[in-house]
């Protein structure tokens, strides 16, 4: 068995732990092996996010500008800003690096879905030598769904609502088959915010069109560290999937 959502980098500022942002430096990859195979997995697939890579900033744009809400808005150009501080090519090179070394790890890469920049995206990435993709729904137009500081739009937005919006996006990356797996596929629930209905409606499309495409879906733990403490996607969701 092995993990395939793993990234090498903490998010935000750099915090004096771990070897500084964007840098691989000789033993860092290795760490990872050696903690997975204490844990008693046998490979790393490493997933580093797309938007923390500079190079994504040319195809991702500036997308929060057409958020209506001007403090959701700010509050994702904020994150991104602090967050963009790697290098597509140069986590791609010290993957390769370890792979070849004989390491058992694989090259992925969280890839963030926006039906307008999907294109460009798998453009930039098309000559990179990923093992697979992992495809993740963090914006809802300029609303950073997983975010703790915009959390508070759950309120003014209803928590049905944004099920709704999440899972039209969830779908639709289902359906372009541009990534291999599905991530955290119930993320939105992250902060706790659940329907006061099961939203059986808004699973089965996202089933549906994920069956439609062959596209995998991740099962998760992160999920039990995070307030709604579940895994991802949450049990009743994950049987649909069979
Ligand atoms: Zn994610």
């Amino acid at each position: 068995m092995g993990d395939y959502h793993v990234h090498l980098h903490d998010h935000g500022p750099y915090q004096g732990v771990g070897p500084p942002l964007g840098e691989y430096p000789p033993g860092h990859i290795e760490a990872y092996v050696e903690q997975a195979a204490r844990a008693g997995l046998s490979e790393v697939g490493f997933t580093e996010h797309l938007y923390r890579c500079v190079e994504s900033e040319s195809v991702l744009g500036p997308f929060w500008e057409n958020e209506p809400r001007q403090d959701l808005a700010a509050e994702t150009e904020a994150m991104v800003r602090e967050d963009r501080t790697l290098s597509l090519e140069t986590y791609v090179e010290a993957v390769v690096a370890a792979k070849s070394r004989g390491l058992p790890v694989k090259l992925g890469l969280e890839v963030d879905f926006m039906p307008d920049s999907i294109d460009a995206v798998l453009e930039l990435l098309e000559p990179y030598p990923w093992d697979f993709l992992i495809g993740a729904i963090h914006w809802i137009g300029g609303w950073s769904v997983d975010y703790g500081i915009s959390a508070h739009e759950f309120a003014r937005r209803g928590v049905r609502r944004a099920y709704e919006d999440y899972f039209a996006l969830k779908t639709q990356l289902a359906a372009s088959g541009a990534v291999d797996v599905l991530a955290h596929v119930d993320v939105v629930k992250r902060f706790g915010h659940v329907p006061a209905e099961v939203p059986t409606d808004l699973y089965a499309e996202v089933v549906e069109a994920a069956a439609n495409s062959g596209t995998a879906v991740e099962v998760s733990s992160a999920g039990l560290r995070k307030p709604i403490a579940e895994i991802f996607p949450t049990p009743s969701l994950l049987r649909m999937f069979n």
